[in-house]
């Protein structure tokens, strides 16, 4: 196992970090990034991610930008701990073994508590299961917080109503033409509410199997091109998938009036929320949506264990949170990502 800190980080995604870290294990094929981005609320959290990245710099952008989004998410959730993530390079279908999740909880073990984390994409519950048993430091035990992503689908859910609500004047999201891009774990069972209310509900995802999957649970879900997903004549875009979700060209071409989805890092530049604004559009900001995940996890770190009472509770706060956030940046003719910022910076810095 080798474990370098890594200093001078030239990338534009660098923001004050206090900690990044390359971990390399030969043996098993491991190789990855972890950043910490800001403790001054407590302990780093943020879940693990697998995924095929094209080259170390993107992996190692990805896990500074989610590691910051985290610091923000927990100050915005009201959870006394800072940001971090990791980033694993490689296809978990093909190179997740046994032996390399091991290696990777020895990573964690290694970081001794500074650092906590679960499952993101690529990592299941029962990988966390499994890291488990040589590692205190991973959270979503099965018999606790289990699987997050619900969580992260029902505050994206709650979410959307209130910035419905902001626009309508009722949160009722019948009839409303919702597109999800992305229908995995959150994104699918987001669908899932959503029929409920008997939403029009598109989606679309690269993997057929999701779509086919999700056809079988809720089958009034329109599938549509992945390619043509974002530019639909829709109320609210869901984005569900993965990071830089929503370049200023998207924007440009956008006709949905909200955009409330449960992906991290959907602004792929700052500039992106400004567009958003100026367009008119309603952005949900991604921590916010999406934070229920995070609210979930962490309560198993509370004095007292697991409370899924209070777990729903903190999450329905979050109706409350969207509408402070909308409300603030209307008074000050700014951006909700700009605002949402300043409210995080606020308690965290
Ligand atoms: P997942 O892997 O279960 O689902 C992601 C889905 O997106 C997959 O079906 C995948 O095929 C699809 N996808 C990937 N790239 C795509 C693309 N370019 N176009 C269309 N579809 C694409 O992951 P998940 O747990 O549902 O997480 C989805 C997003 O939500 C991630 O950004 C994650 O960080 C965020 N999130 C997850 C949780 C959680 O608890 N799982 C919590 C908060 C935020």
């Amino acid at each position: 196992m080798n474990i370098t800190n890594l200093d001078n980080i030239a990338l534009e995604e660098f923001s004050n970090h206090e900690k990044v870290i390359k971990f390399t294990d030969e043996a098993s094929g491991l190789i990855g990034f972890l950043a910490i981005h800001n403790t001054n609320l407590g302990p780093a959290v943020g879940g693990t991610r697998m995924f095929p990245y094209a080259s170390e710099d993107e992996a190692l952008a990805d896990v500074l930008g989610l590691s910051k989004a985290m610091t923000y998410k927990c100050a915005i959730s009201g959870v006394p701990y800072g940001g971090g993530k990791a980033v694993i390079m490689g296809d978990p279908d093909k190179i997740k073994t046994p032996e390399l999740l091991s290696a990777y909880a020895e990573v964690i073990n290694y970081l001794d508590g500074q650092f906590y984390t679960g499952e993101d994409v690529g990592i299941s519950e029962a990988d966390v299961q499994y890291m488990l048993k040589t590692c205190p430091f991973f959270i979503g035990h099965s018999e606790k917080a289990g699987d997050p992503s619900p969580y992260a689908s029902l505050s994206t859910y709650y979410s959307m109503q209130t910035a419905v609500m902001e626009l309508d004047g009722s949160s009722d999201l019948s009839g409303k033409k919702i597109a999800i891009k992305g229908v995995g774990k959150v994104g699918g069972e987001l669908a899932r509410l959503l029929s409920n209310d008997k939403s029009e509900i598109y989606v679309s995802d690269i993997k057929e199997d999701a779509i086919q999957k999700l056809l079988q649970l809720v089958p009034t879900v329109i599938p549509v091109d992945n390619d043509k997903i974002k530019q639909l004549d829709i109320d609210i875009y869901a984005p569900c998938a993965l990071s830089n979700e929503l370049s200023l060209d998207d924007v440009s071409q956008m006709k949905a009036k909200i955009i409330c989805g449960a992906a991290n890092r959907q602004l792929s530049k700052k500039e992106v929320g400004e567009s958003l604004f100026e367009k008119n559009i309603l952005y949900i900001v991604d921590y916010v949506a999406n934070c229920g995940g995070l609210i979930n996890v962490v309560d198993e770190l509370e004095e007292g264990g697991y409370n899924k009472v209070r777990v729903l509770k903190r999450i329905d706060g979050v109706h409350e949170t969207v509408k402070k956030i909308s409300q603030l940046a209307r008074e000050q003719n700014r951006s909700t990502s700009y605002v949402a910022d300043q409210l995080a910076e606020s308690i965290f810095l």
